[in-house]
């Protein structure tokens, strides 16, 4: 745990840091980005290792998630932040005539940026290399619930960057948070909880701090009637169990037509065997609960249902088996709160905008995914429903995407970044307009006896 003095020591660091300019220009951004990129390439089977400890994670997932898709971001970065640091050249009104117009922008400053066990890594540098590309200064805030991946973040991190501009605090959330935010930060970045997202935003209001919460809650997956059976199972059944259910943008639970319900279900049980085997458990491709606390949580939603397949539990090795269940109520705590485990509930509807009105019940959610061949089903999901993004015919994979933003809308996050919308997220926009001084239209200036007719005739 850092004190309250090492935490003001470092603050004031960054502050000169920044203050001196030197994380402005387009050479810096470009080296220390790929100095990132390095630093992650040396200490990579470290941080599979890491990931490994806290959370089962099989290398294949864990270098998809965590590894391979920060490469790709930081290396999108690198060939697109030279043209987004340049000045956007816009139009101006003619009532300022001689003008010219320009959107500058300019990095915010200090950022703090918090992330969550679930992706430990891959959540605390995604958004780190957009507050490098936006030239700031950032203090990096793992979640203590993955101690292993926090402490070789750490270690990356104090390797690879003097702590004046980049630096990891450790510690329980709880401490160290409120100690660093009694300082003003430019931004905060925080992935996690609502409940927590919204102490954040509490914390933020007494210096006035823009905030980006990336946070969660329940994505619906819908599956229609007209709808290759096969494909979709294969794609939930990956997208819901992929590191055991803990991913914000997990399909939370299916909605499926009714006609195609028994098909489904028998084509998910078929998918979970062939990719996990007949005993999970002893599969090296399944990823294990966080904690005791969350497998509590996760375990106890097996008794609200009746269990189609799974249900097996192993609370001294966290282990929680893939499960289907049906006949939950939306009363029931599995269907009121975010399951953010391997327990994925089937319910039915007969008629697309009866799902419709059912999803609407709720929050916005983070992700919404629909199975479908039909253009129109598609259509009135995305026109009919507000959600932060999602997938058609897939589940996931929006995210991989740097041309898409990602966040969510309501209670599941405000703010959205990747690619280009992560420059946006950690740069100020500063509009310019430049004026010629050979010609000084007088028409603007009292008196204004008379003027009225011209100025009417120019702004229609
Ligand atoms: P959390 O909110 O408990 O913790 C997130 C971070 O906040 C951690 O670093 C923690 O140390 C800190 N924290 C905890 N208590 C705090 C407090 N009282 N004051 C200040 N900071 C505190 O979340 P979690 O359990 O680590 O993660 C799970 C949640 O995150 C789920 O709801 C999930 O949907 C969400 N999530 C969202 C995204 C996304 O991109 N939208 C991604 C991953 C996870």
């Amino acid at each position: 745990m850092t004190s309250n003095a090492q935490v003001s020591q470092l603050y004031k660091a960054q502050q000169g840091y920044f203050e001196s300019g030197v994380t402005l220009p387009y050479a810096f951004r470009k080296a220390q980005l790929k100095r990132l990129r390095k630093g992650i390439e040396k200490f990579e089977s470290r941080i599979m290792e890491a990931l490994h400890q806290d959370l089962h994670k099989h290398a294949m997932e864990a270098y998809a998630s965590e590894i391979g898709f920060l490469y790709e971001e930081i290396d999108y970065m690198l060939a697109n932040l030279k043209q987004w640091m340049e000045p956007e050249i816009v139009t101006s009104p003619f009532v300022t005539y001689p003008s010219s117009s320009r959107v500058y922008r300019e990095p915010l400053g200090l950022t703090l940026i918090i992330s969550p066990w679930n992706y430990p890594f891959m959540l605390l540098i995604s958004p780190l290399a957009g507050a490098m590309a936006g030239g700031n200064c950032a203090i990096l805030k793992p979640s203590e619930l993955a101690p292993h991946t926090a402490a070789v973040t750490a270690a990356m991190i104090k390797e690879t960057f003097d702590p004046a501009y980049i630096t990891v605090v450790e510690g329980d959330g709880s401490e160290a948070i409120p100690a660093l935010m009694q300082f003003r930060f430019d931004h905060v970045f925080f992935t996690g909880s609502i409940a927590v997202g919204k102490k954040i935003m509490e914390m933020a209001v007494p210096h006035l701090t823009p905030v980006t919460l990336e946070l969660g809650g329940k994505s619906p997956c819908v599956v229609d009637e007209k709808v290759n059976i096969t494909v979709a199972a294969k794609r939930i059944i990956w997208g819901k169990f992929w590191n055991a259910g803990q991913t914000c943008v997990a399909p939370d639970y299916l909605l499926v037509h009714h006609k195609v319900k028994d098909a489904l279900v028998a084509a998910l049980k078929e998918t979970i065997v062939s990719f996990f085997g007949e005993d999970p458990a002893a599969s090296k491709d399944y990823a294990r609960m966080i904690n005791t606390r969350r497998f509590d949580t996760v375990s106890a939603y097996l008794d609200e249902g009746q269990i189609l397949h799974g249900g097996q539990t192993d609370r001294d090795n966290l282990y929680i088996a893939p499960t289907l269940l049906d006949d939950v109520e939306w009363s029931d705590p599995v269907m009121q709160e975010e399951i953010f485990g391997p327990v994925l509930p089937i319910l039915t509807f007969t008629e697309l905008p009866q799902a419709i009105q059912a999803i609407r019940q709720h929050p916005y959610p983070l992700a919404l995914y629909v199975f479908t061949k039909s253009k129109k089903t598609e259509k009135m999901l995305i026109e009919q429903v507000r959600f932060g993004g999602g997938c058609i015919n897939n589940a996931l994979v929006h995210l991989t995407n740097p041309e898409l933003p990602f966040g969510g809308a309501g209670y599941s996050g405000m703010g959205q970044y990747h690619g280009r919308y992560s420059f946006d997220t950690f740069t100020h926009q500063k509009g310019m307009l430049k004026t010629g001084t050979w010609l000084d239209v007088p028409v603007k200036y009292p008196p204004f006896k008379n003027k009225l007719k011209m100025l009417k005739l120019i702004m229609k």
